[in-house]
């Protein structure tokens, strides 16, 4: 997606080879419009689906997917980031480490999620795929069946993807960095 590419290349930054800073429109800051115009592409790109409801992990992916979920006309589920252990029988919970942070539970409220839901999931990132596979595991834990991926802002030289496809689902990346460096990003074709 040419807008969210040229976005990032002008109010993004790479702090090194791995890691990119989109505070100023994704993290920290958002910026609505473009949120906005995301969650219309994969809205659009997804409609054919039947999906059911979008589910997200707090908190970065919460806007692009609320806007998605708004032009789909389902609801949207936040997957919650907990620390406490206590799991209530209406909860089902699910451990994952990101490239971002490690030990984090994933919870969600049984009745919100249900069988035979058709889910697709938005992540602000896709890096190593651990987030993804988190909330996927926690959606199929309920018997709800995992549609697609949509992610705004892959870093194709990590596993993610790979990792995803592999296991047989399907990823839609707005935003694909191939390599990164201060000062230089470089996008795949
Ligand atoms: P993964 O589970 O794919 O390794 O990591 C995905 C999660 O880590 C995303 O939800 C995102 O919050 C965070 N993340 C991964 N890489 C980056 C990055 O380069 N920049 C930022 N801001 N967050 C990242």
């Amino acid at each position: 997606m040419k807008k969210l590419k040229d976005k990032i290349l002008s109010s993004g930054y790479a702090i090194n080879e791995t890691v990119l800073k989109v505070d100023s429109f994704v993290n920290h800051q958002v910026d609505p419009k473009l949120m906005q115009e995301i969650g219309e592409y994969l809205a659009e790109k997804f409609k054919d689906r039947d999906i059911t409801k979008v589910a997200t992990v707090e908190s970065s992916g919460i806007p692009p997917a609320a806007f998605t979920a708004l032009y789909l006309g389902v609801d949207l589920v936040v997957l919650k980031k907990v620390t406490s252990k206590v799991l209530s029988d209406d909860l089902v919970q699910d451990n994952y480490s990101s490239f971002t942070s490690v030990n984090l539970s994933l919870q969600c409220l049984k009745n919100l999620l249900k069988e035979g839901d058709n889910v697709l999931v938005i992540d602000d990132f896709l890096a190593n795929g651990q987030a993804a596979l988190g909330s996927i595991k926690l959606i199929e834990k309920v018997g709800g069946n995992v549609s697609a991926v949509g992610i705004l802002i892959e870093k194709s030289f990590q596993p993610g993807r790979k990792l995803l496809e592999e296991k047989g689902y399907e990823v839609l990346s707005l935003a694909r960095i191939k390599s990164m460096s201060p000062g230089c990003i470089e996008f795949e074709e």
